[in-house]
């Protein structure tokens, strides 16, 4: 069964906890009901030695003040909307614009009060798979700008292998468009040390969504076929970051959705792996989600003192946030976001580590 202990309170006077996930192997994870945000991440590398490998804070009130969304599910839409609008049966929307690269504004994240940004309902759990810790919000209508009342159950299980299993559940009673996900940002040399750009990736990703100065896909997918995000195959991540391409200009590095190759049967397939060499640490990612946004935390500069006193540096932490392809409100030829009344929203994703 997972412990739980006082994590702070927040506004209003609401108290939060950190939920401690684990299994007979030591694998660990610590998770907060305060945007469903993934505070630690414990796991052994090739000499049997822990380390914690994801960026976060020590105390409540960082996931409170800051806003890189470390660990945190974001929704109602993650990643970005154009312009902050978009219509839906006739009608049109508009969001706040809390984001502008390049100097365009976008909605990002859910709004100026995501899902990262809310007290959810937790139920510790003990299931035959593992410790589990079953979340709840339920995000009226208007909130943030949406239509309709959805009810979202985001499920962490701690499995035998290893693994960090996240199932995502949501229902409504108006068409609205969901992206669900989660932002942790992993450096699996351990949170604090250096940067990412030794870390090995492969991704199992033919296509992706090319993007304007404002990040927002251009609507068509492009081949990563000779250009620098071609990861089909094991690719340092330093080794063409700063190469000459036009689509790393604009992101300052890799802030790409991956549109990954395994068939939209609903299943989790792998998606990504990562290798860290000094460690020997491997993390597998699985999901049932048709992207994957690629981020090699270009926006960090060593302002954001997380855990351990740790400064979080230029690309001190990877994100790989399974997802529907961003802005997809906007793009009809994109798989579809929104979600209807009398459907359920069904997603999986799994991180899963060992040491090679
Ligand atoms: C986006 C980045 C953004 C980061 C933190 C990622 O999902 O792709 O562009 O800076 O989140 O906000």
């Amino acid at each position: 069964m997972p412990s739980t202990k006082f994590f702070g309170h927040v506004q209003c006077g609401q108290e939060t906890h950190l939920y401690t996930l684990e299994n007979a192997a030591g694998f660990r994870a610590e998770i907060t009901n305060y945007g469903a945000a993934i505070v630690r991440l414990l796991t052994l590398d090739r000499t049997g030695a822990l380390a914690d490998v994801v960026l976060g804070y020590d105390h409540v009130e960082g996931y409170v003040t800051h806003s890189s969304y470390f660990g945190a599910v974001i929704g109602r839409y993650g990643n970005r909307i154009a312009d902050g609008r978009f219509s839906l049966n006739g009608k049109s929307y508009s969001l706040a614009k809390n984001n502008s690269p390049g100097g365009m504004a976008c909605h990002l994240h859910g709004g100026l009060v995501g899902f990262d940004k809310v007290v959810w309902t937790a139920e510790p759990l003990t299931t035959k798979s593992g410790d589990a810790l079953r979340l709840r919000y339920s995000s009226r209508t208007g909130e943030e700008g949406f239509p309709g009342n959805l009810d979202v159950t985001v499920t962490y299980t701690v499995t035998s292998d290893n693994a960090l299993k996240i199932e995502y559940l949501a229902t409504t009673d108006q068409p609205t468009p969901v992206n669900l996900t989660n932002h942790s940002y992993f450096n699996l040399a351990g949170e604090g040390q250096g940067d990412v750009l030794d870390h090995v990736i492969t991704l199992h990703a033919t296509h992706y969504t090319p993007v304007d100065a404002g990040l927002i896909p251009l609507g068509q997918l492009a081949t990563v076929a000779d250009t620098p995000l071609d990861f089909r195959t094991p690719q340092r991540i330093g080794a063409r970051i700063g190469s000459e391409h036009e689509q790393l200009k604009l992101a300052g590095g890799y802030d790409h959705n991956f549109v990954l190759d395994h068939p939209r049967d609903g299943n989790a397939a792998l998606a990504a792996t990562v290798y860290e060499s000094k460690s020997g640490r491997v993390m597998d990612v699985f999901t049932s989600e048709p992207g994957v946004q690629f981020y090699t935390g270009n926006f960090l500069n060593g302002k954001s003192v997380g855990k351990n006193g740790h400064a979080y540096r230029y690309r001190g932490g990877l994100c790989l946030e399974t997802q529907h392809y961003p802005d997809s409100p906007n793009q009809p030829a994109f798989p579809t976001t929104i979600l209807k009344p009398g459907e359920t929203l069904r997603s999986t994703t799994l991180y899963r580590f060992e040491v090679r």
